[in-house]
């Protein structure tokens, strides 16, 4: 392994070790768009998504492919498995000039100033207004398309990885580049999609708003993974590259069976930075591993279909109710993707479930505008826009602090659930209630 492969590899588990200490200290709410990055379930069924094609170029090193393009190959090996892929696909990078090419092997590898997919100066040889034939080939087979944006630039900055690289910065922009891209599928294909990743995963787009934002205006879910089936890391050797995308694979697998039930793989439908393609070869010895044992791989969406949410499956007391609500287009999940049924119901809570979805596209305006709902909940809170929502409603006091995380008591929630429904079940008591209690109240009241 050279040395800037090992650096790159400490710079990646130092970022996640990061990450995950930051995401502990976060605090968590409900979101109409939740982080999907696996889902709770008891079946042997598991997700892969291929990141910014569809590519027309052939693998590298080609070997027996030939010139077959690699989204074709990909495709093909899938089906030999009665494997559904879920294809994260792009636009068009053929606007992000003027650019140079950036250091090969390193982050920069394709463009210096944006990303260039299948390659700088080759971009009329990938993303789906050039390749229309693959995308139609991907839905023909039948799997999934989402939504990588129309561009890959970067919604906000992100310093340390990709300080020279340019970002959108505001949050129009961001939305009319995943728009394009949507109402591309759908004109010339006939399809809508359901899902999106930002290049990199850079969130932050202007103060107080993020890819969450731009997303709930599209009615989407956030799709990330869980498990890293590399391929996008450059090693010693392609032999090297092919074996790291089954390995940890194989070792996850042996140690227990069921490890990988529910979780999203992250792959790449285009070239390493070292401008190889491990996963052309890789892919058949992941298929071949899960096989036997007994998974079936399904898109995200078939997945998210058989088990929603990231804690709770089917069987649990609360799953019936939070995925119906979750489908009738209330906020009852955390960003997370969580439904926490033993976390205490607040009253902010309360609001956000009911006019989560609703208050999306006013969010916005309301953060610009800086008008806090009521004295006690600044205008950026994420519960900011429901709450407004639900006072116009008439289902909270207008004009009165809420105290948004204070415990919902009976009597609030009565109230407000005769003032939206127009009736309130019988209540276990007179409260706090749990999300795993209030969830099937929810549902007996609002569907
Ligand atoms: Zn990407």
């Amino acid at each position: 392994m050279s040395l800037v492969t090992k650096c790159i590899g400490l710079a990646k588990r130092m970022k996640h070790r990061y990450e995950a200490r930051l995401k502990a200290r976060t605090p968590v709410y409900l979101s109409p768009v939740r982080r999907i990055e696996r889902v709770s379930t008891p079946d042997r069924v598991v997700a892969m998504t291929f990141d910014d094609g569809p590519c027309r170029m052939p693998p590298s090193p080609a070997g027996d492919w030939g010139d077959k393009p690699l989204t074709l190959c990909l495709l093909e090996t899938l089906e030999r498995f009665g494997a559904r892929g879920t294809f994260d696909i792009v636009g068009s990078t053929a606007d992000n000039y003027p650019d140079q090419p950036g250091k090969h092997g390193s982050a920069s590898w394709g463009g210096l100033r944006y990303d260039h997919y299948p390659d700088i100066h080759h971009d009329g040889e990938g993303g789906a207004l050039a390749a229309p034939e693959l995308v139609k080939r991907i839905l023909e087979g039948g799997h999934e398309i989402t939504n990588h944006t129309y561009a890959h630039v970067l919604f906000g900055p992100k310093a340390l990885v990709y300080g020279r690289r340019r970002y959108l910065g505001k949050f129009e922009p961001v939305v009319e580049d995943l728009d394009t891209l949507h109402r591309l599928l759908e004109k010339d294909h006939g399809y809508t999609m359901k899902l999106g990743r930002p290049p990199h995963y850079v969130d932050r787009i202007e103060k107080g708003l993020s890819s969450y934002d731009a997303y709930a205006v599209l009615g989407y879910q956030y799709m990330a993974a869980s498990f890293d089936g590399a391929g996008w890391l450059p090693l010693a050797t392609y032999e090297a590259e092919v074996e790291a995308t089954w390995k940890p694979l194989e070792a996850a697998l042996s140690a227990d069976p069921d490890s990988l039930r529910g979780q999203i793989i992250f792959q790449k439908d285009g070239f390493n930075m070292a401008r190889r393609t491990p996963v052309a070869d890789g892919l058949a010895r992941q298929l071949e591993l899960l096989s036997a044992q007994g998974y079936q791989v399904v898109t995200v969406s078939e997945l998210l279909a058989r088990s929603p949410f990231a804690d709770v499956g089917p069987g649990h007391p609360a799953f019936e109710a939070a995925r119906d609500l979750a489908a009738a287009g209330l906020c009852p999940a955390f960003r997370d993707n969580t439904i926490r049924p033993d976390a205490p119901l607040t009253r902010g809570e309360l609001a956000m479930m009911v006019f989560g979805w609703e208050a999306a596209p006013h969010r916005v305006r309301q953060v610009r505008q800086g008008r806090p709902p009521c004295s006690d909940v600044p205008a950026a809170h994420p519960y900011a826009g429901a709450i407004a929502l639900a006072a116009e409603a008439g289902c909270i006091p207008a004009g009165q602090p809420l105290r948004p995380g204070e415990a919902a008591d009976a009597a609030f929630v009565k109230d407000f659930l005769q003032t939206r429904y127009g009736r309130c079940p019988a209540l276990p008591g007179s409260g706090p209630f749990t999300h795993g209690q209030f969830l099937p109240i929810l549902a007996q009241a609002a569907l």
